[in-house]
């Protein structure tokens, strides 16, 4: 008897629902908040330390009178 090895390799990736992103407070750059951990330290190309949240556009359905 040999049964169907069915192997499941689909990897169930979570949906990113929303993303953090930071701005440079000196040049605008925008950097998502994954690339962030993933540097030994928050700085900006251009050198400035100082980061501002961006909020992800919200797709938002707004009734005007
Ligand atoms: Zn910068």
């Amino acid at each position: 008897m040999s049964e169907p090895n069915q192997e499941n390799t689909s990897i169930e990736e979570k949906p990113v629902s929303f993303s953090v992103a930071y701005a440079c407070m000196r040049c605008g750059t925008q950097v998502s908040q994954s690339e962030l951990t993933r540097l030994p330290e928050i700085k900006c190309i251009c050198g400035f330390r100082v980061f501002t949240k961006v909020r992800p556009p919200v797709v938002k359905t707004i009734k005007a009178f």
